[in-house]
Formats: C-alpha cells, sequence, structure tokens
C-alpha cells in the first residue's frame, strides 16, 4: 500500500485564523466586566460536556475504537456533544484518529510524536497534513450514515 508522504506541508490559515481569534476572544474573559465565578463553573460543565462526553467518550473510546455500544439514539447525542468543541467534523476527527493508531509514531502518523510535543499535541493541527486524504478509507463504518454526514458538514 503507497500511502502520500510529504516532508513540505502548507499551512491550513483556516485553522490558524479560527485558533487565533477563538483565543483571543477568551482573553476577553480575563476583563473584571467580564468575569463571573458562575461563567467559570459554565466553563467547567461545558468542557466536560464537550470534551469529557463528546471528544472523550463518544468520538474517542465509542466511534473511533468500538470500546463499548450504546443504543443508536446515546451515539448521536453523544457525537454531537463531540462537535460543540470545534474539533471538526466526527467523520474527519474519526478517520484521522484511526489513521494515527495504524501508522502509530510512523513518518506518515500527523500527530507522530517523535516530531516532539508540540508537533503531535498542536503543530499538526496547523498543517495540511497528507493523512486527511486517507480519511476516508478508514470511516467506512460512518461515512454514509445521515447524522454523521450533518454533523460532519454544519458542525466542523
Ligand atoms: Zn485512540
Amino acid at each position: 500500500m503507497t500511502v502520500a508522504t510529504s516532508n513540505k506541508l502548507n499551512f491550513d490559515w483556516s485553522v490558524i485564523v479560527v485558533m487565533a481569534v477563538l483565543h483571543a476572544g477568551a482573553l476577553l474573559a480575563f476583563l473584571p466586566a467580564n468575569f463571573s465565578w458562575a461563567g467559570v463553573g459554565l466553563a467547567i460543565f461545558l468542557h466536560w460536556v464537550t470534551g469529557g462526553l463528546g471528544i472523550t467518550l463518544g468520538w474517542h473510546r465509542l466511534v473511533t475504537h468500538r470500546s463499548f455500544q450504546t443504543p443508536k439514539w446515546l451515539e448521536y447525542f453523544l457525537v454531537f456533544c463531540g462537535t460543540l468543541s470545534l474539533q471538526g467534523g466526527p467523520i474527519w476527527w474519526v478517520g484521522l484518529h484511526r489513521h494515527h493508531h495504524f501508522y502509530s509514531d510512523q513518518n506518515v502518523d500527523h500527530h507522530d510524536s517523535s516530531k516532539g510535543f508540540w508537533w503531535s499535541h498542536m503543530g499538526w493541527m496547523f498543517y495540511e497534513v497528507p493523512a486527511d486524504k486517507e480519511v476516508p478509507r478508514f470511516t467506512k463504518d460512518i461515512a454514509d450514515d445521515p447524522v454523521y454526514r450533518f454533523l460532519d458538514n454544519y458542525f466542523c
């Protein structure tokens, strides 16, 4: 099997701009006029809903690795929670994560840990990685599901 590889990657400017604007906007929460402990509590709760229930439980353990089973309505609810995390669409995310495990820490792994902590956790997201083209090969079980397709198209 041939996998596209490239040492010269192009920046993904849409990700760079969204990340910059989002984080600059988040800094506004530290202005005294905007700060409240209720807001901090709400942020922690929403972090748990989107990151804990959505990404960790839903997209990662349930859909990517099929570590457990749920009724379909609960799977869709958990996947929806993940879409609120601004980590891309669920089909794209699941495909890239399955690709990562398939080629773990090899050159084609888009977040190869041998390229350093920054690259493996954040840096790769700012580039157009060749693994994007491999997503359809790793998502045959969810790519035709209309709910996944809707969430992948409109919540990324
Ligand atoms: Zn995993």
